[in-house]
């Protein structure tokens, strides 16, 4: 009895399915191409925006995005994601697979997820809309912007499989702003793990005009590193500036050395690099003593490793070690100089920047922007990039008034226009990457 009913009911769902299958089989033959992309864009455009001003609102720190990885896995789990993919060193991330079951190459759209302190622990301007909820933290790289696009191309992909292969692979990255975002990834050895070929990547581009991306082969921003110089003298009063080393305007001198260097030691021209002093303090007390020390810090940007030698000339490293070693006798200080590496370069892999862009070309609507760019911001996407071929693209979110600002002024905003755009430009990158054409355009 129990298995007739079993049968029964199994047999009224199956024709239930065949019939309610066959029906949307049919309704879509006979109106081809009735699904656009921007008709799907439209459809999923309220969620992107409203998780935009959710994840705007209540900024988080890297590796502390809690609130918004409980938000875009509630989400994709509406948007039919059932399995996440855990990672011990992120255990903030979100990562979750779109299996097409079809024959195809494995990539990975990225995005960020986390946002920035704002110095002496500031307010988003009041002006702004959406606005941080969190006194001192505000999404000002535009992480949140990237994050709700990502989440947006997951739910318009999901309902489009067809226009896919492969498998499609989502990260929400943590902490980009800070070590331990998407180089704890690389060295969990997630990407092995999860056999991912190819990555992509968007990043807002405070000045850039909504609808227009930007794209550049080869070697498109710079790698970051850190450095301490710590500077030590005789400490003498102010008053008599002869009996000492004068630690600070030794001090004053070396920074300016150091800000010159690249222009005057480096061929710039075929080796970019830029020295900058952001951090410079001493053990000062009272006005009428000059301290016996100092400590300067500040980052080097360049698209080298600081202590390899080219073929010809010394390393950047070997040049600022003998400027201050002679700077720092003649102003009677001694100098100890160190450097902690950042992210490596971005790379765009030129291969694949050929079997990408001209389809993408063809199938944008807007400026695709290909001028050759080197920048000496830094971002993390490069760990990935050293991986597998890879392509970070510049997203534009200037419109009116809004998203004239660079990333990390406290006057960033995007304009929501450009969410539009991300979402666009992601979905034909999962289509272009995965089959090599646009079906849903
Ligand atoms: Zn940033
Ligand atoms: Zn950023």
């Amino acid at each position: 009895m129990k298995n007739q009913i079993k049968s029964t009911t199994f047999m009224f769902l199956l024709f239930s399915f065949v019939f309610l299958t066959g029906c949307s089989m049919k309704a879509s033959a006979l109106t081809p191409g009735k699904t656009t992309l921007t008709g799907e864009i439209d459809k999923i455009h309220e969620l992107v925006l409203r998780t935009y001003h959710s994840i705007h609102g209540h900024p988080e720190l890297g590796k502390k995005e809690f609130n918004t990885q409980k938000l875009i896995i509630k989400e994709l789990k509406e948007l039919g994601y059932t399995e996440f993919i855990a990672s011990t060193l992120t255990p903030t991330a979100v990562i979750t697979i779109l299996d097409t079951k079809k024959p195809g190459p494995v990539i990975a759209l990225r995005s960020e997820m986390d946002a920035r302190p704002l110095a002496g622990g500031g307010k988003e301007p009041e002006s702004h809309s959406p606005r941080s909820l969190i006194p001192g933290v505000m999404h000002n790289c535009g992480h949140d912007v990237h994050a709700s696009i990502l989440l947006g191309a997951a739910g318009i992909l999901i309902k489009n499989t067809h226009v896919l292969s492969g498998k499609i692979v989502f990260i929400f990255q943590p902490a980009e702003e800070i070590k331990g975002g998407a180089d704890d990834i690389v060295n969990e050895g997630l990407l092995k793990k999860l056999g991912i070929q190819k990555m992509f990547a968007q990043h807002s581009a405070g000045g850039t005009p909504v609808g227009t991306v930007s794209i550049s082969p080869g070697y498109t921003l710079a790698g970051s590193n850190y450095f301490t110089l710590n500077v030590k003298g005789k400490q003498s009063h102010a008053a008599m500036p002869s009996e000492g080393s004068d630690v600070p305007l030794a001090s004053a001198h070396l920074i300016q050395g150091l800000s010159y260097l690249p222009a005057r030691r480096i061929d710039i021209t075929n080796r970019p690099v830029i020295i900058s002093v952001s951090n410079v303090s001493t053990t000062a007390g009272a006005l009428n003593v000059l301290p016996p020390d100092a400590t300067i810090k500040g980052t080097i940007r360049a698209f080298e490793d600081l202590t390899e030698a080219p073929a010809k000339g010394k390393s950047i490293k070997k040049i600022i070690d003998n400027y201050l070693s002679g700077a720092s006798a003649a102003h009677d200080v001694t100098s100890e100089f160190s450097i902690r590496k950042g992210a490596p370069p971005t790379y765009n892999n030129p291969e694949l920047y050929n079997s990408v862009v001209k389809k993408l070309g063809d199938a944008w609507p807007g400026v695709l922007d290909t001028t050759p760019y080197r920048g000496m911001f830094s971002e993390d996407f490069s760990y990935y990039t050293r991986e597998v071929p890879c392509l970070y693209f510049g997203l534009g979110i200037r419109k009116g008034n809004l998203g004239t600002k660079g990333v990390h002024s406290v006057d960033f905003t995007i304009h929501p226009d450009a969410l539009k755009h991300g979402l666009r430009l992601m979905t034909l990158i999962a289509q272009i990457a995965t089959r090599g054409d646009v079906l849903l355009k």
